[in-house]
């Protein structure tokens, strides 16, 4: 079945949400709104993308090559593709040749298996080490003490540049505690960015609690649902 697509629907709550940025963000001209479009087939999709929206996060590895397979050629050159899903090391080959940005390198081994398909392919991309700030143990990342006890060998990889850090808050969590857990990633980010100064960017903050990630210093918001809703 087909969701009904407005274009008006989706511009009001876009533009909502970039005043949202302009009013709480601390440094707006810095962040970036990744339209999560997951929840959309090909056909969805192509509406949203003749709407005029270029910037796309998707979260399976087959869905994101069959979009790139679809949405490829001229037309569509200037499509930018985010990866932000659970990767599995033999679906790499799908997203490496085209991904913008892979928020979702949750392990150093993932790490080293993204570096290994991108040298095969003559490619260099940039990714972010997903951070499990929360410690919940339904989500994937990499614990934030388990990261800074051997930070350096994650920044040593040919093919793969650590441009920053990406989390999500934990389901159900209050506005205080997901505001405690973002500002601890802006410390995170902001230690590393002294050692590493390519080192600019912090994708947190989904549908539901993306102003307390404006407010601790996001750079990318991740936001699906919020941009259909009426
Ligand atoms: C689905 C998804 C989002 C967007 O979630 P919404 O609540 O629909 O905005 C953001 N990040 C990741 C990793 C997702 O899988």
């Amino acid at each position: 079945m087909q969701k009904e697509i407005s274009k008006e629907v989706i511009d009001k709550n876009y533009n909502q949400i970039l005043e949202d940025i302009k009013r709480y963000s601390p440094y707006p001209e810095k962040v970036k709104i990744l339209f999560v479009s997951k929840y959309y087939d090909i056909e969805e999709h192509r509406k949203i993308i003749e709407m005029g929206y270029n910037y796309f996060g998707e979260n399976r590895a087959q869905v994101y090559r069959d979009k790139l397979k679809e949405f490829s050629g001229e037309k569509y050159k200037n499509i930018v593709w985010d990866f932000i899903g659970r990767l599995q090391k033999n679906k790499i080959k799908y997203i490496i040749n085209n991904v913008n940005l892979i928020h979702s390198i949750d392990s150093y081994e993932l790490l080293e298996d993204i570096n290994k398909k991108a040298i095969e392919n003559g490619r260099t991309v940039n990714g972010l080490i997903q951070i499990n700030v929360s410690k919940e143990e339904s989500k994937t990342g990499i614990y934030v003490e388990d990261f800074e006890k051997d930070s350096n060998k994650y920044f040593l990889m040919d093919n793969v540049k650590i441009i920053g850090f990406m989390t999500m808050a934990p389901l159900g969590a209050s506005e205080e505690e997901i505001s405690k857990y973002f500002s601890k990633m802006l410390d995170l980010k902001r230690k590393y960015a002294e050692k590493y100064d390519y080192l600019t960017e912090l994708s947190m903050g989904m549908s539901g609690d993306y102003i307390e990630a404006l407010k601790n210093g996001a750079t990318i918001i991740r936001i699906g649902s919020k941009l259909i809703s009426k």
